[in-house]
């Protein structure tokens, strides 16, 4: 069966003109053959706005409520979806990840997808119709509903696609492919025509949202080639694959930023690697991701350690901070918002020497401070203030001319 899965954001599934116009696309794919497969995102803003109304009932709802709140957004688009394909004349079938069972593990806001049960789709294809499946949500093997993170659609698309051995997949969005930067910030950002997957993995991770990062982690990890794509033209996007033929002309491929973050600094802690380590076991088991990590020395035997997490996790990392460091006897834990990160990405640094002294120069010029460096041999990252970010990405978008 040559299967293709489709994931449109949501973006794409705003309204119902939106939504007819992708029932279009999906029965353009179906008429060339294919059996299709297609994962939706919830309307735009509805998930914001949920997550709106769970805080006006309170600050802080616990994981499971919130997840029980927020997999309803895609449970909208999956039947709107299925009703414009089939006033088309075409069958097609939704389902919530619960009845087709995707399985994740059981953390909610933030599961990951541990096994997908592919025999309800299988059969529905084989019936010639359409299926389509609620992106971002999984259940657990005791039927607890969860969500995948932000952005988790893309996540889920490319997990169907491997599971159902897909011949690839696409993910259609509101920008007609990956661009050298995030084209809201630098109009004249380009648009890449194939990227390794290794590139963009360090983009996502540097916080191109485009792609969701566990996205690309699965499709390189199956080498699945993703097509991101617009939902609004029929222009080829950008192809994410194992290899790029252009790679070693190209020494920096892309900046990409977050504004989202917060830093953490623990102060005058006794160094041992005992205390380094206890310090991030007990950060992670709270399932807290923590990014840039700097330790300075302050004399023999002190040192200051910095570390950046997203804002979300802001509140729990710094109380859990707090906790440990008095435990080891640090001196004192301080916590600051208002955090951005701007990172350069690209495989040619790896043999390009000067390439982290023009980005430092750059900021420099532009009287850009930076807090916390942080580098790969493909990834030159620098944290600065938030009010800087989109001044330090055109600023370096220019500097290497891309
Ligand atoms: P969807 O709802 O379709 O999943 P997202 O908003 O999650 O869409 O992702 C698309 C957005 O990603 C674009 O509108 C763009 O602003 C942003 N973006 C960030 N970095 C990049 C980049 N390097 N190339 C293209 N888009 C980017
Ligand atoms: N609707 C979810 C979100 O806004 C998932 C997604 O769009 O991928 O984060
Ligand atoms: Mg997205």
């Amino acid at each position: 069966m040559a299967i293709i899965v489709q994931k449109y954001g949501g973006t794409s599934m705003a309204d119902a003109d939106c939504i007819k116009n992708v029932a279009q696309k999906v029965l353009r794919a179906k008429s060339a053959g294919k059996k299709v497969v297609v994962v939706v995102s919830a309307p735009a803003g509805m998930t914001d706005d949920l997550i709106r109304r769970a805080k006006q009932v309170t600050e802080k709802p616990t994981g499971r409520e919130l997840d029980m709140i927020l997999s309803t957004g895609e449970q909208i688009s999956i039947s709107l979806l299925a009703m414009a394909i089939q006033s088309m004349g075409e069958e097609a079938i939704s389902f919530t990840s619960a009845q087709v069972g995707i399985l994740t593990d059981g953390v909610h806001n933030k599961a990951k997808i541990e096994a997908i049960n592919t025999s309800k789709i299988l059969a529905e294809l084989e019936r010639d119709k359409v299926v389509v499946i609620a992106g971002f949500q999984g259940v657990t093997k005791d039927l607890e509903i969860t969500t995948l993170g932000r952005g988790g659609s893309d996540t889920s698309a490319v997990a169907l696609g491997v599971a159902l051995e897909a011949e690839e997949v696409e993910i259609y969005t509101d920008v007609d492919g990956i661009y050298t930067a995030d084209p809201r910030i630098v109009p004249n950002a380009r648009k890449i025509d194939s990227i390794s997957f290794d590139e963009m993995l360090e983009m996502a991770g540097a916080g191109a949202k485009v792609l969701h990062l566990r996205s690309v982690e699965l499709a390189a990890k199956n080498n699945l080639p993703i097509h991101l794509r617009s939902s609004f033209t029929d222009t080829m996007g950008t192809y994410v694959v194992g290899e790029d033929t252009s790679m070693e002309k190209v020494f920096v491929r892309g900046v990409a930023h977050t504004t989202n973050n917060a830093k953490i600094t623990i102060a005058n802690l006794k160094h041992t690697s005992k205390n380094v380590a206890y310090l991030f076991h007990e950060i992670a088991e709270q399932h807290i991701n923590v990014d840039v990590i700097t330790q300075n020395y302050l004399t023999k035997d002190d040192v200051t350690i910095s570390f950046t997490v997203t804002e979300e996790d802001f509140d729990r990392a710094l109380a859990l901070t707090k906790t440990l460091a008095e435990a080891i006897g640090a001196e004192s834990v301080t916590g600051e918002l208002g955090v951005a990160k701007v990172c350069v990405i690209g495989v040619g640094m790896k043999s390009t020497p000067g390439v982290a002294a023009r980005v430092f120069e750059c900021l420099a010029n532009n009287d850009i401070e930076i807090d916390l460096i942080s580098t790969s041999d493909i990834n030159i990252t620098c944290v600065i203030n938030q009010s800087d970010y989109s001044k330090a990405v055109l600023a370096i978008h220019n500097e290497f001319d891309l």
